[in-house]
Protein backbone atom coordinates (compact mmCIF):
# COMPACT_ATOMS: atom_id res chain seq x y z
CA UNK A 1 0.00 0.00 0.00
CA UNK A 2 1.96 3.39 -0.99
CA UNK A 3 1.09 6.65 -1.51
CA UNK A 4 -1.44 9.21 -2.61
CA UNK A 5 -1.00 12.89 -3.50
CA UNK A 6 -3.43 15.38 -4.41
CA UNK A 7 -3.70 19.17 -4.93
CA UNK A 8 -6.55 21.29 -5.92
CA UNK A 9 -5.72 25.10 -5.48
CA UNK A 10 -4.26 28.41 -6.71
CA UNK A 11 -1.01 27.35 -7.42
CA UNK A 12 1.13 25.38 -9.40
CA UNK A 13 0.10 21.33 -8.32
CA UNK A 14 3.71 20.05 -9.64
CA UNK A 15 6.28 20.60 -7.34
CA UNK A 16 3.45 19.97 -4.70
CA UNK A 17 2.73 16.63 -6.03
CA UNK A 18 6.30 15.79 -6.17
CA UNK A 19 7.29 17.06 -2.68
CA UNK A 20 4.46 14.92 -0.80
CA UNK A 21 5.56 12.08 -3.10
CA UNK A 22 9.03 12.46 -1.91
CA UNK A 23 8.27 12.53 1.86
CA UNK A 24 6.04 9.39 0.93
CA UNK A 25 9.09 7.47 0.00
CA UNK A 26 10.12 5.59 3.01
CA UNK A 27 7.02 3.69 2.50
CA UNK A 28 8.74 1.77 -0.61
CA UNK A 29 7.47 1.69 -4.21
CA UNK A 30 8.36 0.99 -7.80
CA UNK A 31 6.94 3.46 -9.78
CA UNK A 32 5.60 6.83 -9.50
CA UNK A 33 3.60 9.79 -11.12
CA UNK A 34 1.57 12.63 -11.43
CA UNK A 35 -1.35 13.71 -13.71
CA UNK A 36 -1.93 17.75 -13.74
CA UNK A 37 -5.03 19.10 -15.44
CA UNK A 38 -4.57 22.26 -17.10
CA UNK A 39 -7.70 23.82 -19.05
CA UNK A 40 -9.35 20.53 -19.52
CA UNK A 41 -6.39 18.82 -20.69
CA UNK A 42 -5.39 15.92 -19.00
CA UNK A 43 -1.07 15.65 -18.66
CA UNK A 44 -0.04 12.24 -17.24
CA UNK A 45 3.85 11.69 -16.54
CA UNK A 46 5.12 8.33 -15.07
CA UNK A 47 7.68 6.53 -14.35
CA UNK A 48 9.63 3.03 -13.07
CA UNK A 49 11.82 3.44 -10.12
CA UNK A 50 12.79 6.66 -8.17
CA UNK A 51 10.81 9.70 -7.48
CA UNK A 52 14.20 11.32 -8.76
CA UNK A 53 13.71 10.14 -12.14
CA UNK A 54 10.09 10.99 -12.37
CA UNK A 55 10.75 14.85 -11.47
CA UNK A 56 13.63 15.36 -13.61
CA UNK A 57 10.72 13.89 -16.60
CA UNK A 58 8.32 17.06 -15.35
CA UNK A 59 9.38 20.07 -17.18
CA UNK A 60 9.84 23.20 -15.70
CA UNK A 61 7.08 24.87 -16.61
CA UNK A 62 4.40 21.75 -16.04
CA UNK A 63 1.25 23.70 -15.65
CA UNK A 64 -2.33 23.05 -13.66
CA UNK A 65 -3.29 24.13 -10.84
CA UNK A 66 -5.41 20.41 -10.38
CA UNK A 67 -3.30 17.02 -10.13
CA UNK A 68 -2.99 13.88 -8.82
CA UNK A 69 0.31 11.75 -7.89
CA UNK A 70 1.06 8.21 -6.50
CA UNK A 71 3.42 5.89 -5.79
CA UNK A 72 2.84 2.61 -6.03
CA UNK A 73 3.64 -1.19 -4.73
CA UNK A 74 2.57 -3.16 -7.68
CA UNK A 75 -0.14 -6.02 -6.53
CA UNK A 76 -1.91 -6.77 -10.28
CA UNK A 77 1.03 -6.20 -13.14
CA UNK A 78 3.96 -5.85 -12.64
CA UNK A 79 6.43 -3.06 -11.74
CA UNK A 80 6.73 -1.02 -15.02
CA UNK A 81 6.16 2.37 -16.34
CA UNK A 82 2.86 1.02 -18.27
CA UNK A 83 1.20 0.00 -15.08
CA UNK A 84 2.27 2.90 -13.12
CA UNK A 85 -0.63 5.65 -11.99
CA UNK A 86 -1.86 7.64 -12.68
CA UNK A 87 -4.51 5.53 -14.90
CA UNK A 88 -6.53 7.62 -17.85
CA UNK A 89 -9.77 5.94 -19.31
CA UNK A 90 -11.36 8.68 -21.42
CA UNK A 91 -11.45 11.85 -19.46
CA UNK A 92 -10.87 10.65 -15.88
CA UNK A 93 -7.57 10.26 -14.68
CA UNK A 94 -7.27 8.22 -11.83
CA UNK A 95 -4.67 7.44 -8.12
CA UNK A 96 -5.55 4.30 -5.98
CA UNK A 97 -4.22 2.43 -3.04
CA UNK A 98 -5.38 -1.07 -2.48
CA UNK A 99 -7.05 -4.17 -4.65
CA UNK A 100 -10.21 -4.35 -6.50
CA UNK A 101 -10.80 -7.83 -6.01
CA UNK A 102 -13.45 -8.35 -8.27
CA UNK A 103 -12.21 -6.52 -11.06
CA UNK A 104 -12.31 -9.50 -13.57
CA UNK A 105 -16.23 -9.16 -13.43
CA UNK A 106 -16.75 -5.42 -13.81
CA UNK A 107 -14.43 -5.81 -16.61
CA UNK A 108 -16.82 -8.48 -17.96
CA UNK A 109 -19.70 -5.84 -17.36
CA UNK A 110 -17.39 -3.55 -19.17
CA UNK A 111 -16.74 -5.38 -22.38
CA UNK A 112 -21.00 -5.40 -22.73
CA UNK A 113 -20.87 -1.39 -22.95
CA UNK A 114 -18.18 -1.83 -25.59
CA UNK A 115 -14.67 -1.27 -23.20
CA UNK A 116 -12.31 -3.62 -24.37
CA UNK A 117 -8.93 -1.93 -24.98
CA UNK A 118 -6.66 -1.60 -21.70
CA UNK A 119 -3.45 0.56 -21.62
CA UNK A 120 -1.94 -1.45 -18.08
CA UNK A 121 -2.16 -4.62 -16.26
CA UNK A 122 -3.71 -3.21 -13.32
CA UNK A 123 -6.75 -3.60 -11.39
CA UNK A 124 -7.26 -0.34 -10.62
CA UNK A 125 -7.73 0.48 -14.76
CA UNK A 126 -10.87 -1.21 -14.83
CA UNK A 127 -11.95 1.30 -12.35
CA UNK A 128 -11.11 4.07 -14.11
CA UNK A 129 -12.91 3.26 -16.94
CA UNK A 130 -16.03 2.36 -14.79
CA UNK A 131 -16.11 6.20 -13.60
CA UNK A 132 -15.02 7.33 -16.93
CA UNK A 133 -18.39 4.95 -18.52
CA UNK A 134 -20.51 6.86 -15.82
CA UNK A 135 -19.57 9.89 -17.26
CA UNK A 136 -20.63 9.02 -20.49
CA UNK A 137 -24.12 8.40 -19.43
CA UNK A 138 -24.17 12.00 -18.41
CA UNK A 139 -23.26 11.79 -14.68
CA UNK A 140 -21.71 14.22 -12.36
CA UNK A 141 -18.07 13.30 -11.58
CA UNK A 142 -18.88 12.94 -8.09
CA UNK A 143 -22.02 10.75 -8.55
CA UNK A 144 -19.93 8.94 -11.40
CA UNK A 145 -17.16 7.96 -8.71
CA UNK A 146 -19.94 7.08 -5.90
CA UNK A 147 -21.78 4.58 -8.36
CA UNK A 148 -18.50 3.15 -9.62
CA UNK A 149 -17.55 2.69 -6.39
CA UNK A 150 -20.54 0.71 -5.03
CA UNK A 151 -19.96 -1.66 -7.34
CA UNK A 152 -16.66 -2.72 -6.19
CA UNK A 153 -15.43 -5.36 -4.16
CA UNK A 154 -11.88 -4.61 -2.40
CA UNK A 155 -9.81 -1.82 -0.87
CA UNK A 156 -9.17 1.62 -1.56
CA UNK A 157 -7.62 5.03 -0.94
CA UNK A 158 -8.42 6.80 -4.27
CA UNK A 159 -8.34 10.47 -5.86
CA UNK A 160 -9.86 11.32 -9.34
CA UNK A 161 -10.01 14.46 -11.88
CA UNK A 162 -11.83 14.55 -14.85
CA UNK A 163 -10.95 16.74 -17.81
CA UNK A 164 -14.86 18.23 -17.83
CA UNK A 165 -14.29 19.36 -14.26
CA UNK A 166 -11.20 21.50 -13.55
CA UNK A 167 -11.08 23.03 -10.10
CA UNK A 168 -12.70 19.75 -8.90
CA UNK A 169 -10.80 16.46 -7.11
CA UNK A 170 -12.86 13.82 -5.85
CA UNK A 171 -11.24 10.99 -3.18
CA UNK A 172 -12.64 7.76 -1.63
CA UNK A 173 -11.51 5.25 0.52
CA UNK A 174 -11.96 1.95 2.04
CA UNK A 175 -9.38 0.08 3.87
CA UNK A 176 -6.56 2.20 2.59
CA UNK A 177 -6.36 5.82 4.80
CA UNK A 178 -6.63 9.05 3.04
CA UNK A 179 -7.22 12.68 4.66
CA UNK A 180 -7.66 15.97 3.59
CA UNK A 181 -5.79 19.30 4.76
CA UNK A 182 -7.92 22.27 4.16
CA UNK A 183 -5.10 24.96 3.23
CA UNK A 184 -5.58 28.39 2.23
CA UNK A 185 -6.90 28.58 -1.29
CA UNK A 186 -6.01 25.23 -2.05
CA UNK A 187 -7.12 21.46 -0.66
CA UNK A 188 -4.79 18.35 -0.53
CA UNK A 189 -5.72 15.12 -0.17
CA UNK A 190 -2.79 12.39 1.09
CA UNK A 191 -2.47 8.66 2.38
CA UNK A 192 -0.08 10.03 4.82
CA UNK A 193 0.28 13.12 7.12
CA UNK A 194 3.54 13.68 6.15
CA UNK A 195 3.19 14.60 2.57
CA UNK A 196 1.06 17.58 3.51
CA UNK A 197 2.89 18.85 6.86
CA UNK A 198 4.15 22.60 6.02
CA UNK A 199 1.07 23.04 4.17
CA UNK A 200 -1.48 22.66 6.29
CA UNK A 201 -1.96 21.56 9.71
CA UNK A 202 -6.08 21.29 9.37
CA UNK A 203 -7.16 17.97 8.26
CA UNK A 204 -10.24 15.40 8.15
CA UNK A 205 -9.48 11.34 8.20
CA UNK A 206 -11.94 10.34 6.07
CA UNK A 207 -14.11 7.30 7.14
CA UNK A 208 -14.33 4.03 4.63
CA UNK A 209 -16.89 4.30 1.88
CA UNK A 210 -17.12 8.23 2.38
CA UNK A 211 -16.20 10.10 -0.84
CA UNK A 212 -14.74 13.61 -0.86
CA UNK A 213 -15.35 16.32 -3.32
CA UNK A 214 -12.59 19.00 -3.03
CA UNK A 215 -12.95 22.77 -4.77
CA UNK A 216 -9.60 25.34 -3.67
CA UNK A 217 -12.48 26.75 -1.39
CA UNK A 218 -14.59 23.92 -0.73
CA UNK A 219 -15.09 20.64 0.51
CA UNK A 220 -18.02 18.01 1.41
CA UNK A 221 -18.54 14.57 2.19
CA UNK A 222 -21.21 11.87 1.45
CA UNK A 223 -20.72 7.99 1.43
CA UNK A 224 -21.77 5.61 -0.93
CA UNK A 225 -25.62 5.76 -0.18
CA UNK A 226 -25.37 9.55 -0.98
CA UNK A 227 -26.23 10.83 2.94
CA UNK A 228 -24.41 13.69 3.42
CA UNK A 229 -21.64 13.73 6.65
CA UNK A 230 -20.56 16.59 8.67
CA UNK A 231 -16.46 16.83 8.55
CA UNK A 232 -15.00 16.96 11.68
CA UNK A 233 -11.36 18.87 11.44
CA UNK A 234 -8.54 18.16 13.77
CA UNK A 235 -5.37 20.08 13.95
CA UNK A 236 -2.14 18.05 13.07
CA UNK A 237 0.68 17.71 15.60
CA UNK A 238 3.15 16.99 13.00
CA UNK A 239 6.33 18.64 12.75
CA UNK A 240 8.52 18.85 9.80
CA UNK A 241 11.43 18.15 12.07
CA UNK A 242 10.31 15.06 13.04
CA UNK A 243 10.21 13.76 9.53
CA UNK A 244 13.68 14.61 8.90
CA UNK A 245 17.07 12.59 9.50
CA UNK A 246 18.55 15.54 12.28
CA UNK A 247 22.08 14.54 11.25
CA UNK A 248 21.87 10.96 10.98
CA UNK A 249 23.12 8.89 8.27
CA UNK A 250 19.99 7.17 7.75
CA UNK A 251 16.15 7.12 9.89
CA UNK A 252 17.04 3.89 11.55
CA UNK A 253 19.82 5.04 13.34
CA UNK A 254 18.07 8.13 14.21
CA UNK A 255 15.09 5.96 15.66
CA UNK A 256 17.39 4.48 17.58
CA UNK A 257 19.08 6.66 19.25
CA UNK A 258 15.37 8.84 20.11
CA UNK A 259 14.31 6.30 22.61
CA UNK A 260 15.41 7.88 25.01
CA UNK A 261 13.03 10.89 24.34
CA UNK A 262 10.40 8.05 22.96
CA UNK A 263 10.37 6.39 26.30
CA UNK A 264 9.84 9.33 27.68
CA UNK A 265 7.53 10.45 26.02
CA UNK A 266 5.12 7.46 25.80
CA UNK A 267 5.10 7.47 30.23
CA UNK A 268 4.83 11.12 30.36
CA UNK A 269 2.07 12.18 33.11
CA UNK A 270 0.87 9.05 33.29
CA UNK A 271 2.81 6.90 35.82
CA UNK A 272 1.94 7.33 39.89
CA UNK A 273 4.48 6.27 42.03
CA UNK A 274 2.26 7.01 45.39
CA UNK A 275 -0.73 4.85 44.02
CA UNK A 276 1.84 1.96 42.50
CA UNK A 277 0.13 2.11 39.30
CA UNK A 278 -0.85 4.61 35.49
CA UNK A 279 -3.28 6.80 34.89
CA UNK A 280 -4.54 6.00 31.15
CA UNK A 281 -7.05 8.40 30.07
CA UNK A 282 -8.02 6.78 27.19
CA UNK A 283 -8.71 3.58 28.57
CA UNK A 284 -12.49 4.25 28.94
CA UNK A 285 -12.86 1.19 30.92
CA UNK A 286 -13.76 1.23 35.12
CA UNK A 287 -12.10 -0.92 36.92
CA UNK A 288 -15.02 -3.12 38.06
CA UNK A 289 -14.86 -4.23 33.68
CA UNK A 290 -11.63 -4.94 34.32
CA UNK A 291 -12.16 -6.89 37.47
CA UNK A 292 -14.76 -9.27 35.82
CA UNK A 293 -12.15 -10.03 32.42
CA UNK A 294 -11.39 -13.67 32.11
CA UNK A 295 -8.69 -13.57 29.19
CA UNK A 296 -6.53 -10.99 27.33
CA UNK A 297 -6.21 -11.49 23.40
CA UNK A 298 -3.21 -9.12 22.29
CA UNK A 299 -3.29 -9.25 18.33
CA UNK A 300 -1.12 -7.47 15.71
CA UNK A 301 1.85 -8.13 13.15
CA UNK A 302 5.16 -8.41 12.42
CA UNK A 303 7.28 -6.22 14.97
CA UNK A 304 4.06 -5.26 16.67
CA UNK A 305 2.88 -9.09 17.43
CA UNK A 306 6.53 -9.22 18.82
CA UNK A 307 6.00 -6.46 21.37
CA UNK A 308 2.73 -8.77 21.70
CA UNK A 309 4.63 -11.74 22.56
CA UNK A 310 6.94 -9.59 25.17
CA UNK A 311 3.58 -8.57 26.60
CA UNK A 312 2.07 -12.18 27.15
CA UNK A 313 5.17 -12.26 29.61
CA UNK A 314 4.50 -9.00 31.60
CA UNK A 315 0.45 -8.86 31.45
CA UNK A 316 0.31 -12.67 32.50
CA UNK A 317 2.61 -11.92 35.40
CA UNK A 318 1.16 -8.39 36.82
CA UNK A 319 -2.15 -9.19 35.82
CA UNK A 320 -3.28 -12.46 36.90
CA UNK A 321 -5.16 -13.24 33.66
CA UNK A 322 -3.72 -15.72 30.84
CA UNK A 323 -2.85 -13.78 27.62
CA UNK A 324 -3.26 -15.02 24.04
CA UNK A 325 -1.04 -13.58 21.31
CA UNK A 326 -2.26 -13.76 17.70
CA UNK A 327 -0.61 -12.56 14.23
CA UNK A 328 -3.39 -10.77 12.87
CA UNK A 329 -3.28 -12.03 8.90
CA UNK A 330 -3.97 -15.23 11.00
CA UNK A 331 -6.73 -14.58 13.03
CA UNK A 332 -8.88 -12.61 10.42
CA UNK A 333 -9.27 -15.90 8.65
CA UNK A 334 -9.91 -18.33 11.15
CA UNK A 335 -12.61 -18.53 12.84
CA UNK A 336 -11.63 -17.97 16.72
CA UNK A 337 -13.55 -19.16 19.72
CA UNK A 338 -14.27 -15.66 21.50
CA UNK A 339 -15.87 -16.64 25.18
CA UNK A 340 -17.34 -13.48 27.05
CA UNK A 341 -14.49 -11.82 29.05
CA UNK A 342 -12.31 -11.49 26.57
CA UNK A 343 -10.86 -7.74 26.61
CA UNK A 344 -8.89 -7.65 22.69
CA UNK A 345 -5.64 -5.51 22.97
CA UNK A 346 -4.86 -4.33 18.96
CA UNK A 347 -1.26 -2.72 18.71
CA UNK A 348 -0.01 -0.89 15.32
CA UNK A 349 2.44 1.71 15.14
CA UNK A 350 0.84 2.99 12.17
CA UNK A 351 -2.69 2.04 13.21
CA UNK A 352 -3.82 1.33 9.46
CA UNK A 353 -2.24 -2.47 9.81
CA UNK A 354 -5.12 -3.97 6.86
CA UNK A 355 -5.28 -7.28 8.42
CA UNK A 356 -5.40 -5.70 12.10
CA UNK A 357 -7.59 -3.43 10.96
CA UNK A 358 -9.77 -6.59 9.84
CA UNK A 359 -9.77 -7.97 13.06
CA UNK A 360 -10.70 -4.90 15.04
CA UNK A 361 -14.05 -5.39 12.37
CA UNK A 362 -14.79 -9.25 13.36
CA UNK A 363 -13.95 -8.00 16.93
CA UNK A 364 -16.69 -5.58 16.42
CA UNK A 365 -18.90 -7.94 15.02
CA UNK A 366 -18.61 -10.34 17.94
CA UNK A 367 -18.84 -7.63 20.69
CA UNK A 368 -15.29 -8.13 22.04
CA UNK A 369 -14.28 -4.84 23.77
CA UNK A 370 -11.19 -3.47 22.49
CA UNK A 371 -7.96 -1.48 23.69
CA UNK A 372 -5.67 -0.31 20.71
CA UNK A 373 -2.14 0.71 21.22
CA UNK A 374 -1.38 2.87 18.40
CA UNK A 375 1.17 5.01 17.61
CA UNK A 376 -0.26 7.58 14.89
CA UNK A 377 -2.86 9.88 16.71
CA UNK A 378 -6.38 9.79 14.77
CA UNK A 379 -5.55 6.97 12.71
CA UNK A 380 -7.86 4.04 11.69
CA UNK A 381 -7.75 1.82 14.18
CA UNK A 382 -7.19 4.65 16.81
CA UNK A 383 -10.54 5.58 15.90
CA UNK A 384 -12.24 2.30 15.62
CA UNK A 385 -11.35 1.01 19.14
CA UNK A 386 -13.28 1.39 22.36
CA UNK A 387 -10.50 2.69 24.34
CA UNK A 388 -6.69 2.77 23.97
CA UNK A 389 -3.24 4.24 24.76
CA UNK A 390 -1.48 6.49 22.20
CA UNK A 391 2.49 5.34 22.59
CA UNK A 392 3.56 9.04 21.61
CA UNK A 393 6.67 7.68 19.89
CA UNK A 394 6.36 9.84 17.34
CA UNK A 395 6.79 9.40 13.46
CA UNK A 396 8.56 6.26 12.58
CA UNK A 397 10.12 6.41 9.16
CA UNK A 398 12.43 3.14 9.20
CA UNK A 399 10.45 0.40 8.31
CA UNK A 400 12.24 -1.88 10.57
CA UNK A 401 10.71 -0.56 13.70
CA UNK A 402 12.77 0.23 16.91
CA UNK A 403 11.47 3.23 18.99
CA UNK A 404 7.78 1.82 18.35
CA UNK A 405 8.62 -1.35 19.34
CA UNK A 406 9.99 -0.24 22.82
CA UNK A 407 6.77 2.18 23.06
CA UNK A 408 4.68 -0.84 22.66
CA UNK A 409 6.29 -2.91 24.97
CA UNK A 410 6.21 0.06 27.82
CA UNK A 411 2.22 0.98 27.04
CA UNK A 412 1.65 -2.67 27.63
CA UNK A 413 3.32 -2.06 30.76
CA UNK A 414 1.22 0.43 31.70
CA UNK A 415 -1.82 -1.04 31.01
CA UNK A 416 -0.41 -3.94 33.36
CA UNK A 417 -0.27 -1.47 35.92
CA UNK A 418 -3.50 0.14 35.58
CA UNK A 419 -5.45 -3.26 35.28
CA UNK A 420 -2.98 -5.52 38.06
CA UNK A 421 -3.82 -2.29 40.30
CA UNK A 422 -7.52 -3.13 39.99
CA UNK A 423 -6.95 -6.52 40.45
CA UNK A 424 -4.54 -7.86 42.96
CA UNK A 425 -0.91 -6.36 41.94
CA UNK A 426 0.52 -5.23 45.48
CA UNK A 427 1.56 -1.74 46.13
CA UNK A 428 4.52 -2.95 46.39
CA UNK A 429 5.26 -4.50 43.27
CA UNK A 430 3.35 -1.77 41.58
CA UNK A 431 5.86 0.75 42.83
CA UNK A 432 8.61 -1.68 41.83
CA UNK A 433 7.17 -1.32 38.64
CA UNK A 434 6.86 2.44 38.40
CA UNK A 435 9.99 3.25 39.66
CA UNK A 436 11.94 0.98 37.00
CA UNK A 437 9.89 2.51 34.11
CA UNK A 438 10.53 6.26 35.64
CA UNK A 439 14.43 4.93 35.38
CA UNK A 440 13.98 3.57 32.07
CA UNK A 441 14.65 6.40 29.66
CA UNK A 442 18.00 6.95 31.35
CA UNK A 443 19.04 3.29 31.39
CA UNK A 444 18.22 3.21 27.55
CA UNK A 445 20.10 6.21 27.24
CA UNK A 446 22.99 4.26 28.88
CA UNK A 447 22.79 1.19 26.95
CA UNK A 448 22.91 3.77 23.34
CA UNK A 449 26.10 4.50 25.13
CA UNK A 450 27.74 1.29 23.98
CA UNK A 451 27.09 2.13 20.18
CA UNK A 452 30.88 2.44 18.98
CA UNK A 453 31.45 -1.01 20.35
CA UNK A 454 28.02 -2.15 18.82
CA UNK A 455 29.36 -0.96 15.76
CA UNK A 456 32.54 -2.86 15.83
CA UNK A 457 31.22 -6.05 16.85
CA UNK A 458 28.81 -5.62 13.77
CA UNK A 459 31.15 -5.60 11.92
CA UNK A 460 32.82 -8.49 12.83
CA UNK A 461 29.74 -10.76 12.78
CA UNK A 462 28.86 -9.20 9.47
N1 LIG B 1 -3.59 -2.64 -7.03
C1 LIG B 1 -3.01 -1.47 -7.61
C2 LIG B 1 -1.93 -1.83 -8.60
O1 LIG B 1 -1.38 -2.89 -8.61
C3 LIG B 1 -2.53 -0.46 -6.59
C4 LIG B 1 -1.27 -0.87 -5.87
C5 LIG B 1 -0.87 0.13 -4.76
O2 LIG B 1 -1.57 0.18 -3.72
O3 LIG B 1 0.14 0.82 -4.93
O4 LIG B 1 -1.61 -1.05 -9.44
Amino acid sequence: MCGIIGYVGLKQAAPILLSGLRRMEYRGYDSAGIALLNNSAIEVIKRKGKIAELAAAVPDDAAGSTGIGHTRWATHGNPSERNAHPHVAGKVALVHNGIIENYAELKEKLAGFGVKSYHSDTDTEVLAHLINHELSEGRKLPEAVRRSLSQVEGTFGLAVISADDPGVMVAARRGSPLLLGIGDDSMYIASDASAIIGHTDRVVYLEDDQVAVCRARDYRLFDLSRRTHQPSVTTLKLELAAIEKAGYDHFLLKEIMEQPTSVANALRGRLDLKGGTSHLGGLNVHDNFLRQQERFLIIGCGTAYYAGLVGKYLLERMTGIPVDVEVGSEFRYRDPALTPGTLAILISQSGETADTMACLRELKRRGVPTLGLVNVVGSSIARGVDGGVYLHAGPEISVASTKAFTAQVVGQLMVGLQVGKARNLSLRTGREIVRALESLPDAVAEALKLAPQVEKLAKKYA
